[in-house]
């Protein structure tokens, strides 16, 4: 709706929500990476077509992709939304790259898109792809007319421009101005490239016309566009008439009779200017004289031409008549280091006893030297780091003295040399470098927010808990990912992407093993055991495949195969457990066992709509947190003792992550089985159960020493542990829950990643926190002394 009126409707909602019916260049770059920006027009808009068909149909695969954005879908673990989470390298950026985002883009979104690809196609379509020069010139410019190009680029300056966005306004019409130069310039040489090789007494007017008229040929549309680009990066601008005051750049050639305060010969060089007689002994200078005679010229290397660059340099050099200023550079572009010209010692002993001083300047301005400034902006970086070396320890004796760089910094604001924005930006960087977590690293300051903060972290606030790990993990990454809630843009990819393949395997697992609810697998026929998986895998890969049709289908194939061999190893794994354990009788029960209302149709039907609640005691009395989860599966013993397990695609999290509140899963799960889902049954140990293992799927977790003939884990493994130590963890675990409940209150989102840059690897908000290793363990290192919370 016009603006000021609100939403008033559901459909009007929905249309603002997924930016459909505007131009919403955000909304449609995601619909179109979503399907697939790579692709071919026609592939795209077909791809489009079947997934606009299939999403709102495919119930259980529309469950498993979380297409519903309104309700708080399952979250995957940040480790399981790349298979190769755990061991991709810190440095290793690709992995990063292949994420998609839990939720997928609305149908109606690509529907959109794709009204305005056909769109798009169609005006392109109106070009003629072959004709005359000046026609596919007027068709083009038709085009950029019908996509409003020009009013596009004029109307900020209608709208009373601000001087701020001068520049670019004006940058944007000199774009334009250019391109229409450009399409000039090109029918100009494709005409004159016409005429070259007719007969004189064919070629026409002085524009190339031929004497019968009609101009050149038609042209192809591509190889005018390749023109239009080449005349396009060859032009060059002239920005008002030349300044009398400013430099002038002339050649050597060029300078004779004229005289100047001050001379600048760059590029002294051996082997560049001026060059000097080397013998070459392969083409020496009489051999270069025949094979120009054969029509083959090579440099000239005569003496003639040597002295004469001799006498240029000399020429030069002498048109100073204050200063002159001799440069070379100490490396070419290729790093090659440089050897100084031999005219230079040829100088020096030529003005001795006068001597010739040798200065290395730096590519950028160090603004060491307030007198060394030549431009504003030079003077403005001296006084700015002038004034910031005045607040660190080192050397100050070359500094100004701090009141004079401070009215100095003052005179250049009135003068705007610095603007008020830089001198801002300054403030914040001082702040950031800072002993404290201040509002630029994730601290909410401002008293409303908090207000907000601690409204919506209320009593009432379901938490997840891969949330909660989430901010064990990184409490900025929560600010971002929950409390702001962005998430990064998705691309269609070739294969498989990991979050789906995890999805995709824990609904395979679930149907397979809610068929043989409480059954011993092991006593049953092994090969139709596989067989049955196998069938059932085909199944949930053909859904899926509706819903999110294969960019390649042969890539999609291997992939599919290679998950249902993961499967049957798992499948033979399974049997092998069991077999075990079968003294105990443990056979699996629940499946995706969801508590506290997660929104999930693939949960099992002994789900619990209340959530865990998590009871303390504070000065005011009792509290209580309540948190929402979905556990994969739990086993049961013929005597009711229970094991949780939590799929992982490839490792799980060690008890220091538990610990530490990098995962909280597992220890939430044992507390909703124990207090909240199956309160009456004794429970023998939570582990991870790996999918893509070998022998040791389930070494990582929380087991009871004294309970191992139910899970039949060896003793020895880490997270086997007393009793005493299994509730001190889980105790620790809850502690530390409550913690981040009163950080979240109270507006602590600090950057500051509980493993560094590992925890980093694959996060989608490194370009907005900022993160800085040492900047942030700085501020670590001092918490207590300056009363900060960290
Ligand atoms: S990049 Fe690192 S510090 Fe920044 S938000 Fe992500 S996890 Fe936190």
């Amino acid at each position: 709706p016009p603006e000021g009126r609100p939403y008033n409707t559901p459909d009007a909602w929905l249309k603002n929500r997924y930016g459909i019916g505007v131009w919403n260049a955000d909304a449609l770059e995601n619909a179109f990476a979503y399907v697939g920006s790579k692709q071919r027009v026609n592939e795209w808009l077909t791809r489009a077509q079947t997934l606009i068909k299939e999403l709102p149909d495919a119930e259980a695969t529309r469950d498993l992709l979380n297409i519903e954005t309104s309700e708080q879908g399952r979250d995957p673990d940040v480790a399981d939304l790349l298979e190769n989470a755990e061991t991709a390298k810190v440095e290793e950026k690709d992995a990063e790259r292949k994420r998609r985002p839990s939720r997928d883009v609305h149908p109606a979104a690509i529907a959109w898109a794709a009204l305005v690809i056909q769109f798009f196609v169609e005006r392109l379509q109106t070009v003629p792809r072959e004709g005359r020069p000046t026609h596919l010139r007027l068709a083009l410019m038709k085009l950029l007319e019908q996509f409003s190009f020009r009013d596009q680029i004029a109307r900020p300056i209608r709208n009373s421009i601000e001087d701020r966005e001068l520049p670019q306004a004006i940058l944007n019409y000199n774009s334009l101005e250019a391109l229409r130069r450009a399409f000039v310039a090109a029918i100009e040489s494709i005409e004159i490239a016409a005429t070259i090789g007719r007969p004189e007494k064919e070629r026409g007017s002085p524009s190339g016309q031929p004497a019968g008229g009609g101009g050149p040929a038609a042209i192809k549309l591509a190889t005018f566009l390749e023109e239009v680009r080449r005349c396009l990066s060859s032009q060059s601008q002239v920005f008002g008439a030349a300044d009398r005051g400013g430099l002038r750049v002339l050649e050597a050639t060029d300078v004779r009779g004229l005289r100047f305060r001050a001379v600048f010969i760059a590029g002294l060089v051996e082997g560049g200017f001026p060059l000097r007689a080397s013998r070459d002994w392969i083409y020496p200078h009489e051999e270069r004289e025949r094979l120009k005679r054969y029509g083959l010229t090579l440099e000239d290397i005569s003496p003639a031409t040597l002295l004469k660059e001799e006498h240029y340099f000399y020429q030069s050099a002498c048109r100073a008549t204050e200063r002159l200023y001799l440069s070379r550079p100490l490396l070419l572009e290729d790093d090659s280091e440089t050897v100084a010209s031999y005219y230079i010692d040829e100088l020096r002993r030529a003005v001795a006893p006068l001597k010739i001083e040798s200065v290395p300047i730096r590519r950028d301005y160090e603004g060491n030297n307030l007198d060394s400034a030549s431009t504003t902006n030079e003077l403005s970086v001296a006084l700015v780091r002038q004034q910031e070396r005045h607040f660190h320890r080192g050397e100050k004796r070359e500094l100004q003295s701090g009141p004079r760089i401070k009215r100095l910094l003052a005179l250049a604001r009135n003068d705007g040399f610095v603007s008020n924005s830089a001198l801002r930006r300054i403030e914040i960087e001082r702040e950031r470098a800072s002993y404290l977590f201040g509002p630029y690293d994730g601290e909410i300051t401002d008293p409303n927010l908090l207000a907000l903060l601690k409204q919506r972290f209320g009593s009432d606030f379901v938490h997840s808990a891969s949330g909660l790990s989430v901010y064990g993990n990184c409490a900025y990454r929560f600010f971002g990912l929950r409390v702001l809630k962005l998430e990064p843009r998705g691309e269609a990819a070739l294969d498989l992407q990991a979050i789906d393949a995890g999805k995709l395997l824990h609904d395979i697992l679930r149907r397979f093993f809610e068929q043989h609810r409480r059954q011993p697998l092991n006593e049953l026929d092994r090969e139709q055991l596989r067989k049955e998986l196998a069938d059932i895998a085909d199944r949930v890969f053909d859904e899926h495949e509706r819903v999110v049709p294969p960019l390649n289908k042969q890539i999609w194939k291997i992939d599919r195969e290679i998950r249902k061999i993961l499967l049957d190893q798992v499948l033979l794994y399974e049997l092998e457990i069991q077999h075990n354990s079968s003294a105990a009788g443990v056979v699996p029960a629940y499946f995706e066992v969801g508590f506290g209302g997660i929104k999930s149709a693939v949960r099992d039907p002994h789900s619990i709509q209340d959530p865990l609640e998590l009871v303390r005691t504070t000065f005011v009395g009792k509290e209580a947190m309540k948190i929402s989860g979905q556990i994969d599966r739990v086993d049961v013993a013929a005597d009711n003792t229970l094991i949780a397990y939590d799929y992982k695609l490839s490792t799980g999290s060690s008890t220091d992550d538990m610990r530490s509140g990098r995962s909280l899963q597992l220890p939430i799960y044992l507390e909703a089985l124990e207090k909240l889902i199956l309160p009456d049954h004794p429970i023998a140990g939570g582990g991870y159960y790996v999918i893509r293992g070998g022998n040791e799927r389930r070494n990582k977790g929380l087991h009871r020493a004294q309970a191992l003939e139910y899970s039949g884990i060896k003793a020895t493994v880490n997270s086997v542990m007393s009793d005493d130590d299994w509730h001190r963890i889980r105790e620790e675990v809850v502690a530390k829950i409550w913690d981040f409940l009163d950080h979240m209150r109270a507006g602590h989102f600090g950057v500051n990643p509980s493993e560094k840059d590992k925890t980093c690897r694959f996060c989608d908000f490194a370009a907005v926190c900022r993160y800085d290793r040492y900047r942030i363990d700085r501020k670590k290192q001092r918490p207590i002394e300056l009363g900060n919370a960290w």
